[in-house]
Order: structure tokens, then sequence, then C-alpha cells
């Protein structure tokens, strides 16, 4: 059966038109879908994202949001076994989908859990500290960010089209900004049936996903500077994407990640009797074979001692003969062929151009399929010997299963080979000396945007040298692309515009949705703690009475807890240290006798004290003082169906109205009460 892909533009789906261009499996040549051609108004797309879902996006909180992303996560979770499916046509076998589908699920769920954890229950993310910019408090600056008011264009490249569909989306949809989608026309297939899937949910609001098959037509003459254009592809595309002439004239943000000449590095103390040597060639023959090398983070460079590189060559090749290579159905198959034909083609004349500076020393594996409509390709290992003479060993990305060997005399010469790539996605080094760690952080990691270093500490639990995690940076400088993907809560920020805002603390906490130091206090009818989450206001303020600390209350501190530090009990030590007049009250006395003066004592709305933040003793405070404590309430967020938490300014203050201490007070708080 061939599938005629639908794009889905405006709330409707639109077919593929006369001029399709057909699909065909990667490993039989038989045609499985039909693409592109379809007549789409791409500006009634953009305005369906602008005027439509982008004001219904920005109406709800970052939590909200993080919901639907969790709901949507289960919900493609549910139906993965379609996406499967249509993923062997690609080539995949079922390891690699696993990477594609269960990965971009992943993705999403990450996303959904950050957004909850990191992000405000609001719909203002606050980045940074209160700036004071006045002497008496009354003017101060604080950084905000919003979600920008356009269009997310995302193109992404043929090799995972649920992963690189959803990685971006995820991020966009949490910071509040539609997506229009448009994946590589090869493997399309399959995101068409994910997006189908995402629309049918229901659970996003119209036009937060949109879909181009095919081509983009003049979407990108139309970007304006609240729409952002994500690419993912090669640095010919991306090279002609960035000097669009309209993204160039309206500072459209665009952002890419391109194809980049990975590199992995084998320590001088990893010898080939060491556990980091079988660490390193298990990863190796890895990124070769999985999803037949067509990874973005492949190793395309193996940087190893001179001595070492005869053994590592014989390793590695005896290790890649064992991978099975054929039908991606076949439970036995560990490689399947390359995309198609045409990109068998491609890789192939890539790998001739390495051949004319490096020996093919490995590429001989025997394939379990047909050879004439499959684009099947065997692992292909080459040797460089003088890769300082190579330019084309540094420059020519195969995007298949090829990678060179190449010898490194001392550290530094290892760190340069590595940078001459131009600037890469991910490196690798596999060493157990922190030493040998600390040389190549420091000569490479501006080279690349991601150093993974493993070793037999970490071997088990590590992720892979070619795994982008959502937590983590994805991207790289220079020929990578010279931009950022992921990364947590740093992707969500480059669909959000930045502002500096400036004015009184009244206005910031306005805007901020969290009290900020010098604005209204207010007084609330009862006690706070006899409140409940909704009850207690932002401002919310009271002042306890003042308490004297007593030598005697020091003395029983320090014996009751052990707690014998010199300042304390020895007034001639304590005065010679230059921060005390003599023996001082301990800090943890001060904020014990601070939730002796601020706590209300019967069962009520505050359930538990979850912890403190940002404290700071600001002054020493001497036996005959005495506190006082300002409780205030800074900031609300829900948390569960039954409870939220308040975060609390707490200011402790002496006789003459000094700060001693100041802190954030934790708490979780009931919505209702009694329970
Ligand atoms: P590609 O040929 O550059 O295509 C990438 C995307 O750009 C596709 O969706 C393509 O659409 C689209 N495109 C091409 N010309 C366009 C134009 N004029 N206007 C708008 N869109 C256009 O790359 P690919 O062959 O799909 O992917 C392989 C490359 O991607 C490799 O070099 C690899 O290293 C890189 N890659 C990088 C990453 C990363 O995260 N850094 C991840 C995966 C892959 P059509 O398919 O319709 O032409």
């Amino acid at each position: 059966m061939t599938l005629t892909l639908q794009s889905y533009a405006a709330g409707k789906w639109i077919p593929a038109g006369s001029d399709a261009q057909s699909l065909a499996h990667a490993a039989t040549g038989e045609v499985v879908a039909k693409a592109g051609g379809a007549a789409l108004d791409t500006g009634a797309m953009l305005t369906e994202a602008r005027g439509k879902a982008g004001p219904a996006l920005r109406e709800m909180t970052f939590h909200a949001r993080a919901r639907i992303l969790k709901a949507l996560g289960a919900y493609l979770m549910e139906r993965k076994d379609q996406l499967y499916t249509l993923s062997y046509f690609t080539g995949a076998t079922k390891g690699d989908s696993w990477i594609d589908i269960d990965g971009g699920i992943g993705t999403l769920m990450l996303y959904a859990s950050k957004g909850r954890r990191e992000l405000p229950d609001s719909c203002v993310y606050l980045d940074g500290d209160v700036e004071l910019l006045s002497r008496n408090g009354t003017f101060l600056g604080q950084h905000i960010s919003t979600p920008m008011q356009g269009a997310a264009v995302q193109i992404n490249a043929f090799n995972f089209p649920v992963w690189g569909m959803l990685e971006k989306f995820a991020p966009a949809f949490l910071a509040g900004m539609p997506s229009i989608v448009k994946p590589a026309t090869q493997t399309s297939y399959v995101t068409e049936a994910c997006v189908r899937m995402m629309v049918e949910s229901g659970l996003l609001p119209e036009g937060s996903i949109q879909l181009i098959i095919g081509g983009v037509g003049d979407l990108l003459g139309q970007l304006g500077y609240q729409d952002t254009l994500a690419f993912t592809g090669s640095a010919a595309t991306g090279l002609r994407l960035r000097s669009h002439p309209n993204l160039l004239a309206n500072a459209v943000r665009f952002t890419a990640e391109q194809d980049s000449l990975n590199a992995s590095i084998l320590g001088p103390d990893a010898c080939p009797d060491t556990p980091e040597f079988e660490i390193f060639v298990k990863e190796a023959a890895k990124e070769i074979t999985t999803k037949a090398g067509q990874k973005c983070t492949a190793t395309r460079r193996i940087i190893a001692p001179e001595a070492m590189v005869g053994d590592l060559i014989d390793t590695l090749s005896a290790r890649l003969a064992k991978t099975t290579i054929g039908d991606p159905t076949d439970e036995a198959t560990r490689m399947g062929p390359v995309v198609s034909l045409a990109q068998r083609a491609d890789v192939l004349d890539s790998a001739a151009r390495i051949a004319e500076g490096a020996q093919l020393v490995y590429g001989d594996s025997p394939i379990n399929g047909d050879a004439e409509k499959g684009a099947f390709v065997a692992p292909r290992l080459y040797h460089c010997d003088d890769p300082d003479a190579h330019a084309a060993v540094h420059e020519t990305e195969a995007f298949g299963p090829v990678s060179t060997i190449m010898g490194y005399r001392d550290m530094a010469h290892a760190a340069d080979l590595a940078n001459r790539g131009g600037g890469s996605l991910v490196a690798s080094l596999f060493t157990h000396d922190p030493k040998v760690a600390q040389d190549v952080i420091m000569s490479s990691a501006a080279h690349h945007g991601r150093i993974y270093i493993n070793n037999r500490d970490s071997a088990k639990e590590a992720t892979g040298h070619g795994s982008p995690l959502p937590h983590m940076v994805h991207g790289g400088p220079g020929r990578a692309g010279g931009s950022e993907e992921l990364g947590g809560v740093r992707a969500v920020m480059h669909y959000m515009q930045r502002t500096a805002v400036q004015g009184s603390p009244e206005m910031l906490t306005a805007i901020g949705g969290t009290w900020v130091k010098g604005a209204k206090e207010v007084t609330g009818p009862a006690h706070p703690f006899t409140r409940t989450f909704d009850e207690v206001q932002i401002g919310e303020t009271i002042w306890t009475e003042p308490r004297t600390v007593t030598l005697k209350d020091i003395e029983t501190f320090a014996h009751f807890t052990g707690d014998l530090f010199y300042g304390h009990m020895d007034e001639e030590a304590a005065k010679a240290n230059p921060f005390f007049p003599g023996r001082v009250a301990h800090g943890y006395l001060i904020l014990s006798f601070a939730a002796g003066l601020f706590v209300e004592p019967n069962p009520g709305p505050v359930l538990a004290n979850t912890g403190l933040g940002d404290l700071a003793f600001q002054k020493p405070l001497s036996p005959g003082d005495s506190i006082k404590v300002r409780l205030t309430v800074r900031k609300k967020t829900r948390r569960t169906d039954t409870y939220g938490e308040v975060r609390w300014a707490v200011m402790v203050v002496n006789q003459d109205e000094e700060q001693v201490a100041e802190y954030e007070l934790l708490t979780m708080n009931a919505y209702e009460y009694p329970l």
C-alpha cells in the first residue's frame, strides 16, 4: 500500500499534489509513500499560528502547558507501535527506532517535567535576581522572559523523523509558541503519522502544531521578527537558509544544527589491556553502526595514541565484522540500510573523498539483503597516517557507517586534531586520568557543544557519545551550526524574548507575581499559617514580637547541640576573630528562635517546612541583643491536587532594626483545611 501524505494547515488536512514525489522503502526499494506538491496557503498557516494558537497558548501558565505535554507524551506512548511499523521503511532497526520514537516521546516528557519543576506556574519567567538600581531601593530592575508572538518554524533532517520534530516542538510549546513543522521529505511519512496523532489527541489548542510535507513555498519570505526558524540538516542547506534576505532583513531568530565531524579521543592511559580501551572500541563500533551511521552526533574521527593505532584497527575491525547487516525488520539484524539509494551514493561519494588521504582498513561485511534495490552500505573504517596533511578527513562528513582512525603524538596534538572539525556537536574522551580530562577541556571545550567523558567508573550508566539528552545542550559552534537546542530550560528560552523591566518594587511584584522587597506589606485578617494556600496573598506580612537572646540561651544551645565553636563559647578567642565583637549567638539559634517567634503552633493548612533558601547571616548577635522577625508571602506555586508550595521571605532584625539574617522559607500549604 502506498501512503499519500497530507499536510496540516490552518485546521485542515491537505493532500499531496499531482507532482508528489515517490518515496521508496530503504531496504526493498518499493514505493511506500507519495509526498509533496500540496496546495498550501502558507500565509494562512502563519495567521493561524500568530492569530489563533499563539494567543491561546500565551493565556496558559508554563505549568498548564507542561501538563498538556505530559498527557500528549502518554497518548503517543500508547500508540507508538504504529510509528515503529513505519519507521522500518526508513531502514531503521527496532533499536534505531527506539532512539527516534521512544527518545522523542521521552524528550517531550522531560520537558513536561522540567516545566513543572523549574518554571513558574505563571506566564512570565523571571531571569535572575532583582537588580538594585537606586540607593533607597525604590527603583529596581528585573529581567523577564515572555513568549514570542509569532510562529516557530521548524525544518528537520531525515534521520530522526519523530525525535527531530518533538525535540523542537516541546520547548517551543512549553514557551508558549505554536510550531509549523517541516520534516525532511524522505522520511516524512513517520512524522506525518506522529503529527496526526498529536492533532487527533485533542489535547493541543488548535493551530499549536501545523505540518508541511514537501517544500515550504514562500514561507520564509513571510517571516517576521516575532517568528523563529530552527533548522536541522546539512551545512549547505543551513547556509542557504541563514542567508535568506528576508530573514536577514527582519533579524528573524535562526538556530541551526548542522553536520559535524565529531571526534572521539582514546586517552594515553587507555592501553589495550585497560577497561577504557574495551569501552572505547564498543562505543566506536556502536557509533558507526547505529542508524547505519546516520546520526549527526556519530563519531566520524577516531583519535588514538600513535602506538595504539594498530591494536585499535584490529580490535575495532573484529567487532565491526560481528555486525549483522540486512533487513531492519529481522530481529537478528544489527544494522539496516541507509535511508535511500541517493543517500548511499552520497555516502560513497564522501567516502571516496576521505580515501584520497586515508586507507580503507575494514569494509567487507556481508550484506543479507538486496544490494541493488536496498540502500545497504557495509561499515567502512579508514586509517589516515598523516592527519596533519589531509584536510579531507576533518572536513568530509560521510553521513553513513564511515569513520576514520588517526594517530596523535601527545595530548596537544590530539586536541588540535579534534578541533580541526571546525566546530562540532560532540567530542568524547575515554580516560581514567583526570589530568588528561582537564587538558582536553581547556584546549578543546570551546570547539564542541558537548564533551562526553567515559571510563570504567561511569561506563555502566553512561548514555553514549552519540546520544543528545534533553537535559544537556545539543548544538555546537562553527560548522555544527553555531547554535544550541535542548539543554533543559535553556531551550525554552529560544522561543521567548528577554526584556529588562525597570520600575518600583510594587510594579515588579505585580509583573512577576513574586513579592519584591520594598513592595507593599499586606496585613491579612489572621496569622498566615492559619490561612489556606489560596487565601494567603502575595505580600501578606506579619511582624513578630521581639525576643532577647541571653548568654544562657547561647550556652544552653551550645551544650544541647554540641556546637561548642569558640565564637560562641570563648570570649577572648571570639574577640580575636575579625568577624565577632566577642561571644555571639549561633546562626542556627537565631533561625530556631525566629521559627519560634513566627510559627502558629496549632494544626492548620501549613503542612510541612520543606527547606530554606538563600540564607545569609548578616550581622553577629551578641548576648543581650534582641531579635524580631518579618515573615512575608513571596511566591506561591501549585504542586499537587491537595497542596502547593509557599515561599516566604524571612528577615530577622535586631533592636536597632539592623538586619541580622535573611532567608527564604519553603512550606507546603493545603488548598483546603481541615484536610
Ligand atoms: P538537508 O538536505 O540539508 O535537509 C534538511 C531539511 O532542510 C529537510 O527538511 C529539507 O527538506 C529542508 N530543505 C532543503 N532545502 C530547503 C530550502 N531551500 N528551504 C527550506 N527547507 C529546505 O539534510 P538531510 O539530508 O535531511 O539531513 C542530513 C544532514 O543533517 C547531515 O549533514 C547531518 O549531519 C545533519 N543533521 C544534523 C543534526 C543535528 O542535530 N545537528 C541532526 C540530524 C542531521 P526536503 O527533505 O524536502 O529537501
